[in-house]
């Protein structure tokens, strides 16, 4: 088995209580059957509160207060599972979350979410450009091999600091396109992966970016089941005709973050070109929510604007769906 990480991963420490953005306040925790199980074998008084706070429906999840709290969060923001019954004791999501495992051809993925504030901050606060750390090895066969390499270059493009952001999405969209084409004629020879495009103009970043796209995706968004009413509040409030700004390492790393979060899952259903159009619809988004909201005024952060989407959109199944499913009629 392989396995790669980002080389901030090794910087991420939870900050538990002192977090303001609380992973164990509105959202819904599933927990395992081997968790479950072993929850129904702890006896007494905290076994019974064990007991009475787990609900089954299509699958066990803890309850919640009328604030949406876990009710295993206490007053400290402290967890008590973990406090009575010890780290191992905790249900799968609470022990990997923010972290996210992506598994192909015996590679194991490894990395974290923009929906932790410290997740956040580290990714997007990043001043070099990011790389992978590696250990053992497996290339896997050479269709899994060709979408890699594709993907590194898309780095490569994203990484590029003598162009503007919007160049580099355009160029990369060209290019991705380029070797979808590849892909679908079932052309895998390595050597075509080759950047060999001349395309110094904004055209695909100006369309993707336009307050025509903005309207449809604000429509699509605010059907889209919604978690955090702040997010709504910011959805509602974006609507002006302004030209995006994107000239700015905190995009860099954002589209970095997208391509490497979701462009392998191209192994399973073969479509690279909509992972790279969902990182340039994401941007767009975020861009567009952090410049035309007065954020200072509303108690935020630029950090919160990638952290509350990722939470509505990266960790929501059903909504990371819709937006794939729209994907699928979007032309830049
Ligand atoms: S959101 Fe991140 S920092 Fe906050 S409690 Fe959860 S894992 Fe820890």
């Amino acid at each position: 088995m392989k396995y790669r990480v980002p080389d901030y991963y090794k910087d991420f420490s939870c900050i538990g209580s002192k977090c303001k953005n609380n992973c164990c306040i509105g959202w819904e925790i599933d927990i395992d059957d081997k968790t479950l199980k072993d929850y129904y074998q702890v006896e007494g008084e905290f076994g019974k509160r064990l007991c009475d706070n787990i609900i089954h429906e299509d699958s066990a999840y803890f309850k919640m207060d009328k604030k949406g709290r876990c009710a295993f969060l206490n007053k400290n923001n402290l967890c008590d599972i973990f406090t009575k019954l010890g780290e191992n004791h905790l249900c799968q999501i609470c022990t990997d979350h923010p972290r996210f495992y992506n598994e192909f051809a015996d590679i194991k993925e490894i990395g974290i979410g923009l929906s932790c504030e410290v997740a956040a901050d580290l990714i997007l606060n990043q001043k070099e450009p990011v790389s992978f750390l590696e250990t053992g090895n497996n290339l896997g066969n050479l269709e899994e091999m060709f979408i890699f390499y594709v993907r590194n270059k898309i780095f490569e493009i994203l990484q590029n600091r003598k162009l503007d952001m919007s160049q580099r999405i355009n160029l990369m969209l060209e290019f991705t396109q380029k070797m979808q084409n590849y892909v679908n004629q079932g052309k895998h020879s390595l050597d075509l992966i080759e950047i060999n495009i001349q395309d110094n103009t904004q055209k695909h970043w100006k369309k993707a970016s336009s307050a025509e796209s903005w309207k449809q995706w604000k429509t699509i968004l605010l059907n889209l089941e919604i978690l955090d009413d702040t997010w709504k509040k910011l959805l509602m409030n974006t609507d002006s005709q302004k030209n995006i700004q994107i000239n700015d390492i905190f995009y860099e790393q954002l589209l970095v973050y997208f391509i490497y979060r979701h462009f392998m899952h191209a192994i399973n259903d073969k479509n690279m070109i909509d992972k790279v159009k969902f990182a340039v619809i994401s941007c767009h988004i975020i861009a567009r929510i952090i410049q035309e909201n007065d954020l200072n005024n509303m108690g935020l952060i630029k950090e919160d604007i990638p952290r509350l989407y990722s939470k509505e959109v990266e960790y929501s199944d059903e909504n990371q769906e819709i937006i794939f499913d729209e994907i699928l009629f979007e032309s830049f």
